[in-house]
């Protein structure tokens, strides 16, 4: 336990408190948790399936017959990819929960995970829960942020059992070409490796960007498995409801431990994420509409702010360098200081992020604006 950090937004969440004690009205643009309403047609799905009796008892470890067959239904209409919905597909208490699963389900005391140069914090801190090690994968302006897997030492090689890529990313807010996905795939199958794909932002790609899924591309489903949740995709965060799918092994290792330690999502959850996937999805191009226009806003401002982005490809996310002379923390600091406005510093996401902070998109456009024009006067 004396090993992990403190969790990056529990963190964050204290600094904010102590600044708001001061009388300080604090933005916060440090948060990945959409700022909309969850779909009226999900809510009233929900609102149905909490009256029927059979949902009130325990539900299926390994999610209900129907919503493993939805989110079969779903990975076909979406990505034109097929799946079992009894052995390739294992329904999740959202995906964080799934993530930190694969660690008792892979990792032995001191083998190795190979983890994006920045990333979601679950990828090493599950390590660090069970006595595992990480190896941070090189993740920078000159790879594109395209996690460097093929620069692993041999001798770490030799122990690792996983790793993780995240594309679109959060935080670099970049897309993968189908490519490198390919190149993973070889590679995992090369070190005899389970590849984990995190697709958190599968349905926010920007520009006309639909990101794909890595099962689309040949021998995938030979070493991988995939995540993917309705939290980001239908502004459902508070519902805990995902599922990972793919290689038929890993789905059922990871159903072994999940069967040890929970009892699945509530069976009604389960039903309003049907409705999600398979229902009409208008409301989602909506919501991709609305971060494009909070993105153009962000990039437009920031040259005056003194700070500097890609345009990011999808995610919730601009990931901004910061000026000469400061580390990512003390700029946040700063930020926080003179502006009143949060936005993490890029080295909580990992050895990689120093020199960026993670401005979030998930913040109502009025607020945004005036946390930009606030930065703008005082920086
Ligand atoms: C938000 C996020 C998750 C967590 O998703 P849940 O399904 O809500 O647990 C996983 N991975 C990444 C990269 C995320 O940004």
């Amino acid at each position: 336990m004396a090993n992990l950090p403190p969790y990056l937004f529990a963190e964050i969440d204290r600094k904010k408190a102590l600044k708001e004690a001061e009388g300080v009205d604090v933005i916060s643009l440090g948060i990945g948790d959409p700022d909309m309403p969850t779909p009226q047609r999900i809510i009233d799905a929900m609102a149905t399936a909490i009256t029927d009796p059979a949902n009130h008892q325990y539900p299926a470890y390994a999610g209900s017959r129907p919503y493993r067959a939805a989110c079969a239904e779903w990975m076909d209409r979406r990505f034109g990819v097929k799946l079992d919905p009894d052995t390739e597909v294992l329904g999740l208490i959202g995906s964080k929960e799934g993530i930190a699963h694969l660690f008792p389900a892979f990792i032995d005391v001191d083998d190795y995970t190979l983890v994006p140069g920045v990333g979601y914090p679950v990828y090493s801190t599950g390590g660090v829960l069970i006595g595992g090690k990480t190896h941070y994968m090189p993740m920078n302006e000159e790879n594109d942020w395209l996690a460097d897997f093929e620069s692993t030492p041999a001798e770490v090689l030799a122990r690792a059992k996983m790793m993780f890529i995240s594309y679109p990313n959060n935080p670099a807010a970049v897309a993968a070409p189908v490519e490198y996905f390919d190149r993973a795939v070889a590679f995992a199958k090369e070190h005899d490796l389970l590849l984990v794909h995190d697709n958190a932002y599968s349905e926010i790609g920007f520009d006309g960007y639909m990101p794909p899924s890595i099962m689309e591309r040949p021998g995938a489903r030979d070493v991988a498995i995939e995540f993917f949740s309705c939290s980001k995709a239908y502004n459902m965060t508070g519902w805990r409801i995902a599922f990972a799918c793919g290689n038929a092994d890993a789905i059922k290792t990871l159903g072994i431990v999940k069967s040890n330690v929970d009892s699945g999502q509530f069976t009604a959850i389960q039903q309003a994420a049907m409705e999600a996937m398979l229902g009409p999805q208008d409301d989602v191009a909506e919501m991709r509409e609305i971060y494009q226009r909070r993105r153009d806003m962000v990039l437009e401002t920031l040259p005056s702010i003194g700070l500097s982005a890609r345009r990011s490809a999808g995610t919730i996310y601009v990931w901004a360098r910061i000026p000469e002379g400061y580390t990512s923390a003390e700029y946040a600091g700063l930020v926080l200081d003179k502006a009143g406005v949060i936005m993490p510093a890029g080295s909580a996401y990992g050895p990689d992020g120093e020199g960026y902070v993670r401005i979030s998109l998930a913040t109502p456009d009025d607020r945004l604006a005036e946390a930009l024009q606030r930065m703008a006067d005082a920086l």
